[in-house]
């Protein structure tokens, strides 16, 4: 029986909104809220205001991010409403609602329970924040603005949790949780992603595996445009077999659903299927699972996570699998079945 609480941040609703149109804003809760409701899904609602304290949060961020970095935030608050970068607004409220979502997240990995799967619909993201901002030289921090995911993980590890492992199945690569945790063996990431070479944030190609003790411990699976369902649960079904072989002691789930077709951001071909499909295999997972929302801008809310959710819970659902081209299927498969040797193989040389 799996124990799901959907955590719906009300501040969200409201708080770090764009003064011109952009597509990270207040109203994607709006959406995640409607396909909540079309599907039933309200009992496992709850609206939380999540209260903090600043000093506390501030001392779980310098563990995240440079203080370089958190002083130059420290400045855009000062001068709000204006841009970290071509991508990534910042207004009057958006340094309370980061920090409240950053908390929020840090304080999930601390306090969820062993059986329990916690689904935390908050802004802004954070995949793409890195240590001091953009990661991996990436163009912009593509709306994000602390590391959400990050948070979860040093919440499971201050709880006393040895090993951590975090899914990222946003269609951008998360490269700023990546860069926090290049050089970790304690926290696997992996994450699947439109191949980079000319998507957004143009970084997690498949030989960036990790650094030093943290070599093996990144992975990134890619996926070319148009992939449809029929391929990409193949790539998830490998995820789940590392994750697995890992044995982390709690998980965390970078969701976006900004691979959902016409979802607006991006070229992929997934439906309900897929994350129906993520959502089974999370149910499967024996410890505890918090889900932070990355990216996701319109179809992908509304379909993606009640899709998700159904899964989850164990509901049977007869979705339909949007079915990709041959060529683009056997390119998927055949890097998918190399990095998942690359690992699995490093893995075992680390052990002898
Ligand atoms: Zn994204």
């Amino acid at each position: 029986m799996t124990m799901l609480r959907i955590v719906i941040e009300t501040d969200s609703l409201r708080k770090h909104s764009p003064w011109f149109e952009h597509p990270e804003n207040p109203g994607r809760i709006k959406y995640v809220i409607d396909g909540i409701k079309r599907n039933g899904l309200t009992d496992y609602t709850r609206f939380v205001k999540h209260s903090y304290e600043e000093k506390e949060v501030l001392q779980v961020l310098n563990r995240v991010h440079c203080r370089k970095y958190i002083e130059y935030i420290m400045k855009c608050r000062n001068n709000a409403p204006c841009q970290i970068d071509p991508d990534t607004y910042f207004s009057e409220t958006s340094y309370e609602l980061a920090l409240e979502t950053f908390d929020l997240s840090y304080n999930t990995g601390l306090s969820i329970g062993e059986q329990e799967r916690i689904f935390l619909i908050m802004r802004p993201p954070g995949h793409h924040a890195g240590k001091c901002g953009k990661a991996f030289n990436a163009p912009t921090q593509g709306f994000c603005i602390f590391n959400n995911a990050a948070a979860t993980v040093l919440g499971f590890k201050d709880r006393g949790f040895k090993r951590v492992a975090i899914l990222d199945i946003d269609v951008h690569h998360g490269n700023g949780t990546q860069e926090i945790f290049y050089k970790n063996n304690d926290v696997l990431h992996i994450d699947i992603h439109r191949n980079p070479h000319d998507f957004y944030p143009f970084t997690g190609f498949p030989e960036d595996i990790g650094m030093g003790r943290g070599r093996g411990y990144s992975v990134n699976f890619i996926v070319l445009p148009h992939t449809g369902d029929d391929s990409y649960i193949h790539i998830v079904d490998y995820a789940f077999k590392l994750i697995q072989l890992y044995g982390p002691e709690a998980l965390i789930v970078s969701a976006g659903f900004d691979g959902y077709k016409n979802d607006g951001l991006a070229d992929l071909d997934l439906s309900q299927y897929s994350y129906y499909y993520i959502g089974r295999k999370l149910s499967r997972i024996d410890v505890p699972v918090v889900i932070v929302l990355e990216g996701g801008y319109g179809l992908g809310l509304i379909k993606g996570i009640p899709a998700l959710l159904n899964g989850l819970l164990g509901i049977e659902k007869q979705y339909s699998t949007t079915i990709t081209n041959n060529k683009i299927s056997l390119y998927n498969l055949m890097i998918a079945r190399k990095i998942f040797d690359t690992i699995t193989k490093v893995w075992r040389q680390s052990r002898e």
